[in-house]
């Protein structure tokens, strides 16, 4: 950590599509989509999500619906049907006031919407997960929960509902945690697709090694902000 080369968006001022281009030889990961089944706010179903990051030059994508985990018979299915893109299960969590997207813990006790954020915290290091703080700056003017106490594993730096003006104070977060930075859609219909991605050097065997990807840092970032 500390090399904050490694963690810069790009920003080019390009179309998504021909921007994807650009990493190719990269595995473009989305960890931040909704889709209607599981989130009452999703205006695209999974599948039309999916087409959507698909036809966008996305490799993968992680549903984050709000409070709600995709079970792994439907995780199954759908990547049976869309192989060689991949689809992971996470989740959104709202605990403190701030959104939270865990990733490599399937346990249905994550989906409560009483969590405190120094619980949530707890319970998702016990089971070895992966933490990032979604959109901060979204809902307040600083940060609410208690993430310089009880640090995340990255921190999401553009999105369509991360205030641009707010990249300094997020950048100036993530090089006093020495965590890296994540560039996701949240996306709850398919437009934003494909314009936030993570660029890692391989593809992820599994969800763990996912987990194991992100948390080593070793990818960059971008999206057309
Ligand atoms: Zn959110
Ligand atoms: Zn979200």
């Amino acid at each position: 950590m500390g090399d904050g080369c490694k963690h810069t968006c790009a920003a080019p001022q390009v179309q998504a599509r021909p921007y994807a281009t650009l990493y190719e030889a990269f595995v473009k990961i989305d960890l931040h989509v909704h889709s209607k089944e599981r989130s009452v706010c999703g205006r695209a179903s999974e599948e039309e999500q999916i087409r959507a990051a698909i036809d966008s030059g996305l490799d993968a994508i992680v549903f984050t619906d709000h409070h709600r985990l995709i079970s792994s018979e439907r995780l199954q299915q759908l990547n049976e049907k869309y192989a060689p893109f991949r689809i992971f299960g996470g989740v959104e969590i709202t605990a403190d006031g701030e959104d939270v997207l865990i990733l490599g813990v399937q346990d249905p006790a994550l989906e409560s919407v009483s969590w405190s954020y120094p619980a949530l915290h707890a319970f998702v290091r016990a089971r070895g997960g992966f933490i990032a703080l979604a959109h901060p700056f979204r809902w307040h003017p600083n940060v609410t929960a208690e993430f310089e106490r009880f640090a995340p594993d990255a921190i999401e730096v553009r999105s369509i509902h991360t205030p641009p003006g707010a990249e300094g104070r997020i950048r100036d977060i993530a090089a006093r945690l020495g965590i890296p930075v994540l560039c996701n859609s949240d996306a709850h219909n398919t437009t934003p697709l494909g314009m936030y991605f993570n660029a890692l050097e391989r593809p992820p065997a599994d969800e763990q090694d996912l987990v194991a990807l992100l948390r080593s840092g070793q990818f960059s970032c971008s999206s057309p902000g």
